[in-house]
């Protein structure tokens, strides 16, 4: 008899090639990432299935142990700023040393410094002669970071920057890798020169002897201490106390600094914007390959798990129970339109790339919403679906040696880090009402690309509730959010202009009355926009089993998204109760068209088991086996003689002894 997972495998029409291409974005990236999984395997920069028995210092020295092989023997990198393997750095499970750097430092200095200090700084940190840091959060502050407090003082007697932390507040708390690794930091300070204060600017600056390692007089740097997940990441804080560095250690693109102290500005600062958007779009990635690991867990242990039996007393596979499949393809569903979502984004961030570097700036503002309804989005469904996968596991689910835990834990700060969600979302309100206004008062040149249905709000606002056609067609879904936008966003600015004409303080009303509805308007964007997008992608695929398959999982992560957003749909008039029942009902011929193609899309990222680190989910089809080997081997407390662990000895048979006695 053929394996589980081959039998599932022959149900499915998909050419797993093409699938690979699409889901990598091409056959390009597809390749590289084949090639550097090969040399990671070489180098033996695997996962290492007992991590999370280890203590941080032994996670610590083994990833750098590990790193420094592959480093000294390869030229693979993983991150650049501009072109990261995600799936490559999310399968080591190791957040990989000088990442951080690689990707955020070295974008700080490309897009804020010179080309001179480009470089001379840029090939030291990616070919890893430095470890780099992002150092801009402090204790007190990091949302908002006009106010961040470290103070970087011109001295023109030296010509030299003093940096100093004036209270505990400034301490800068958080960046990724400071505590122990980075030699370097791309350093966000207050710049104050001849009294003046310049606000907050960008340095770039040494913290330690590069020889020795010793940090410099007047640096102070610790580990921030344990956090809920990234154990291998020396998060860190920077205390300075009147450290003094070579005024060339401003980033001077657009702002210089003269020897007698004065400060002139020049060129254009939205190149910057431009550059700093590669960073957050790698999240997008990031998100999709956690996703896509837990997505081939859940769903290959589904098959492989049986409990009950049916009538005829054959064990059933859980993934046979409806209730199952609900739970897998509804993730599976988000998976694919984050997927495809991503391929239109990543073009319209290279489109406004391009544009940027020939001074049009026309799609800045557009694509850097965009990535806002993106990350945040992506990063809060991803951390929810591999939570939701974790329990369709059941008890080995919760299990690290499934492997899901980890992925949930690494994905989980991403709705915090690089702009918390709902800030974002009130960033994305903010520029709807912001077009809303330019359509009122018929100023719309500005009003383009996905924003351009803004044009007709009224036409929108007016138009039907959804109703379906019989079939339904993918790009019916989009209409009631896109209503729901247009009605919220018209509201919200109503509810404003009252607001204002009663408190007359514009900053009071947004901060302390507007919060709600604005995360409301974000939050139903957003799905409009990824919606939309995975719908282009979509459209432009040759017909076949693969655009088959993703019709039915756009349809399907539509009508779940209708179910999650129903009050506001509800609200708005969008949706009647009857397309809702409807919808419902739809669903579970949905699942069943799906199921045959499910194993074959969730594995369409082709990521091997070793890889892969999961004792429920091998290609042997032994769960049972593996974690039993697993607890054996990479359980630390198994390892004491007879399973006697000397603190048995030491408390427990003493006290038994003891209440014996007593008895
Ligand atoms: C794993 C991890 C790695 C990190 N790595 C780095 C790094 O390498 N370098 C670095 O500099 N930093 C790093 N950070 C810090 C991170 O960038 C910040 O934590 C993040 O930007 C959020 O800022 P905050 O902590 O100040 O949150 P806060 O802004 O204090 O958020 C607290 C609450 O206030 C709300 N809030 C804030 N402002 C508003 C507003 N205007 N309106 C309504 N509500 C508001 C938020 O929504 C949130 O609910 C890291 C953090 C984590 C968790």
């Amino acid at each position: 008899m053929q394996p589980i997972l081959e039998q599932h495998r022959a149900k499915s029409k998909i050419c797993r090639t093409k699938l690979a291409h699409l889901v990598y974005g091409g056959p390009e990236k597809y390749d590289r990432t084949m090639k550097a999984f090969e040399v990671l395997k070489s180098q033996g920069v695997v996962p290492h299935p007992g991590i999370n028995e280890l203590s941080r210092v032994d996670i610590y020295s083994h990833l750098q142990k590990t790193f420094a092989r592959l480093r000294q023997n390869t030229t693979l990198n993983l991150a650049t700023d501009e072109d990261q393997l995600s799936e490559c750095i999310l399968a080591t499970n190791y957040h990989f040393p000088g990442g951080v750097g690689s990707v955020m430092t070295t974008n700080l200095i490309r897009w804020m410094g010179t080309t001179q200090q480009a470089e001379s700084w840029i090939p030291k940190i990616q070919n890893h002669v430095w470890v780099t840091c992002y150092a801009q959060t402090e204790l007190g502050g990091g949302t908002d970071v006009q106010n961040l407090q470290t103070l970087a003082v011109f001295d023109p007697k030296t010509q030299e920057f003093v940096f100093h932390s004036p209270t505990i507040s400034s301490i800068k708390w958080w960046p990724g890798e400071l505590g122990l690794s980075s030699s370097h930091a791309g350093l966000m300070a207050r710049l104050i020169s001849n009294g003046k204060d310049h606000g907050v600017q960008a340095f770039f600056v040494e913290l330690r002897d590069p020889l020795t390692h010793i940090p410099h007089k007047g640096v102070e740097i610790g580990d921030i201490g344990p956090k809920m997940g990234y154990a291998s990441k020396d998060n860190g804080y920077l205390k300075f106390s009147e450290y003094r560095i070579a005024k060339s250690c401003l980033l001077s693109k657009y702002i210089q600094i003269d020897s007698e102290g004065n400060i002139s500005k020049s060129g254009n600062p939205k190149q910057m914007y431009t550059g700093m958007m590669n960073a957050r779009a790698g999240i997008l990635s990031l998100e999709i390959g956690s996703l896509a690991k837990a997505c081939t867990i859940a769903i290959r242990y589904s098959l492989f798990r049986t409990q009950f039996k049916d009538s005829k007393g054959t064990p059933i596979p859980v993934f046979s129970y409806q209730m199952q499949k609900e739970k897998l393809l509804r993730e599976l569903s988000t998976l694919y339109v984050m997927t495809l979502a991503r391929n239109f984004a990543n073009a319209q961030i290279r489109r406004n790339s391009e544009l940027a570097k020939k001074e049009d700036y026309s799609e800045l503002q557009n694509s850097h919403i965009m990535l806002c309804c993106f990350k945040a989005m992506y990063s809060s469904w991803s951390t929810r679906a591999v939570s939701n996968l974790i329990k369709a596991c059941g008890g080995h689910g919760y299990s690290h040696f499934s492997g899901l835990p980890n992925i949930f834990l690494d994905n989980f700060p991403d709705q915090i880090l690089e702009g918390e969600n709902s800030v974002l979302l009130l960033q994305v309100a903010r520029y709807l009402l912001k077009l809303y206004g330019g359509v009122m008062g018929d100023n719309t040149t500005k009003i383009t690309g996905k924003f351009a249905f803004l044009l007709d709000v009224e036409h929108h606002i007016s138009s039907k509730p959804l109703s379906l056609r019989q079939p339904f067609e993918v790009s019916d879904f989009v209409n009631p959010f896109m209503r729901s936008t247009c009605i919220l966003v018209r509201n919200s600015a109503n509810k404003m202009v009252e607001l204002i004409q009663k408190h007359g303080d514009p900053k009071l009303v947004w901060d302390t009355m507007m919060g709600n509805d604005n995360q409301r308007l974000g939050n139903i964007y957003s799905v409009q926009l990824i919606l939309e997008s995975a719908l282009e992608s979509y459209r432009s695929l040759e017909a076949g089993p693969i655009k088959n398959a993703l019709a039915a999982l756009i349809t399907l992560f539509a009508i779940n998204q209708i179910e999650e957003q129903n009050s506001t749909l509800m609200l708005t008039g969008s949706l009647t109760q009857d397309t809702l029942e409807k919808l419902i009902a739809h669903k579970d011929q949905l699942l069943e068209d799906i199921s045959p193609d499910a194993l074959v899309l969730a594995e369409g990222w082709q990521i091997e088991d070793i890889f892969l680190n999961s004792a429920i989910a091998q290609q042997d089809g032994n769960p049972y086996e593996n974690l039993y080997r697993w607890a054996r081997e990479f359980g630390t407390l198994n390892k004491f003689e007879n399973q006697i662990h000397p603190a048995i000895i030491e408390y427990q048979l003493k006290v038994s002894r003891f209440r014996e006695q007593k008895l």
